[in-house]
């Protein structure tokens, strides 16, 4: 079948949270866009699943949380009226270390005041090194090279040997990449934690803000207002460009445009057929930033039984497949539900087994919370490196020596191809911010140059 064709100023490639952005911004400014989505639903790696009869009543399988300063976020949900709250944190909470499982108050762990000592430590020296980025551009640094050729694994160990506070490192490196420490470059890591102002603050207070009904309301109210400039199940597979106009190409439509936005997760950027080629400076970033690895699985409970018993519903583990559980209730605290993380390596062995994600999940609940987390009522797991359109999360990462040599290339136009999604955000990487923050910018680019001079 021959495929249908036309034309508009900008095509947009992916309908999650920054290429809607950026749609959305060019199409208030008075230009024709067409945004096309493999999918047949938008919001990419927002994605909101039913667990009760209220509209309230969701669970958040992919993106979730909204912490202070993320100020796009939350200014695009009041505009949409969607009202937010707090994560639940009455009670106290559980730590399964060293073969116990034991209860806390507040929100430091019992580690030992050694452990708790060399945390503080280990802490304020990332914090400061943090500091020292360039906010947009941290290969820039003066010490760049030296931060990016080493993982986090790798610094921690030359400065700790005391395995606790390893392993609370690993946890926290799972925490924000679904990725192991070994895996990722210091350099990124201390990126991300300049972006959130602290470590502290990337731990704990960017897990803090809800919102009533799911964050999946924000996209799918953005493309409501594109209407059928958003195209569903529409696999973008070619894009042909040359200075001042490309055209892509789905199995059904081709697109003419004069300019074009991939807002698309890395990984699945470098598997489009661009002709000409990309750069090879492109090519080669594309070729070095992964996806991480995450299973996230919400457990449903006909009432939150663990608040009763004094429990907040928040469990950190050193060791297992599950290392952190949060209480993941609807407002009303009706079902209740606790979502378990599965990250990076930890989810390796579980890739063509989910009854036993189930079953290790169900085990690993029971064990913080009591017998009665055996007794679901439903079960709502999504392994996001088995998603085709997403291949992994919570986002990419760099590896070592990946951002000193090709970061700047990271959002660098390439004739009328520009580039969004949340991995090429200058603020908040990895979040939904930094999506937004990302639409944002290829946005003000391409009017730049609509009200500049021909492309
Ligand atoms: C489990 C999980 C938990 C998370 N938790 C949080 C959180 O609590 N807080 C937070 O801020 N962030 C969180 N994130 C990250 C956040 O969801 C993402 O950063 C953000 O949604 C990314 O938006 P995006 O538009 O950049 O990319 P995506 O959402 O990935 O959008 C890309 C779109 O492109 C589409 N696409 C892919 N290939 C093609 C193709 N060839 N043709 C056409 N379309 C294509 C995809 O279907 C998708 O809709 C989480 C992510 C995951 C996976």
């Amino acid at each position: 079948m021959t495929p249908d064709t036309a034309a508009c100023d900008v095509v947009v490639v992916g309908a999650g949270l920054a290429g809607l952005t950026a749609a959305r911004r060019l199409w208030q400014a008075g230009l024709s866009v067409v945004v096309l989505e493999a999918r047949n639903r938008v919001g990419g790696r927002v994605l909101d699943v039913p667990v009760g009869p209220g509209p309230d009543e969701v669970v958040e399988q992919g993106g979730q949380w909204a912490g202070p300063g993320q100020q796009r976020i939350l200014a695009l949900a009041r505009e949409f009226g969607i009202a937010t709250f707090p994560s639940y944190a009455h009670g106290v909470s559980v730590l399964a270390s060293a073969g116990r499982v034991r209860r806390y108050r507040g929100t430091v762990p019992p580690m030992g005041w050694w452990t708790l000592a060399g945390y503080a430590r280990l802490a304020r020296r990332i914090d400061s090194l943090a500091a020292g980025l360039p906010p947009a551009a941290p290969w820039r640094a003066a010490r760049a090279r030296e931060l990016d050729a080493q993982t986090v694994a790798a610094w921690v160990g030359a400065r700790t040997a005391n395995g606790r506070l390893r392993m609370f490192m690993d946890l926290a490196v799972r925490v924000v990449y679904g990725a192991d420490p070994e895996e990722v470059s210091l350099l990124d890591f201390l990126a991300a934690v300049r972006s959130a102002g602290s470590l502290g603050a990337l731990l704990d207070d960017a897990q803090s803000i809800r919102f009533v009904g799911g964050p999946a309301q924000i996209p799918a109210r953005m493309a409501a207002d594109l209407g059928k400039r958003v195209r569903l199940a529409q696999v973008v597979r070619r894009v042909d460009w040359e200075p001042g106009q490309v055209s892509v190409r789905t199995d059904d439509v081709i697109i003419g445009a004069h300019w074009a936005i991939v807002a698309l997760p890395p990984p699945l950027a470098a598997r489009l057929h661009f002709t000409p080629p990309l750069p090879a400076a492109r090519d080669q970033l594309l070729q070095r930033l992964p996806m991480g690895s995450i299973s996230k699985v919400n457990v449903v409970y006909e009432r939150p039984f663990w608040r009763s018993a004094g429990l907040n519903g928040f469990a950190l583990a050193d060791h297992g497949t599950v290392r952190t559980v949060v209480d993941n209730s609807p407002p009303s605290g009706q079902p209740g539900v606790l979502v378990a993380f599965i990250a990076g390596s930890d989810a390796d062995m579980y890739v063509d087994d989910p009854q036993a994600q189930t079953r290790a999940v169900l085990r690993a609940l029971t064990g913080f919370f009591g017998e009665p987390a055996n007794a679901p009522v439903s079960i709502h797991a999504t392994d996001w490196a088995a998603e085709p359109w997403t291949r992994g999360g919570y986002g990419s990462y760099s590896p070592p020596g990946a951002l000193t040599r090709f970061g700047g290339e990271r959002i660098r136009p390439i004739g009328p191809v520009h580039w969004a999604g949340t991995e090429t955000a200058a603020e908040w990487p990895g979040y939904m911010e930094g999506a937004i923050a990302s639409g944002e910018h290829a946005a003000t680019e391409i009017l730049g140059q609509a009200n500049g001079a021909t492309p």
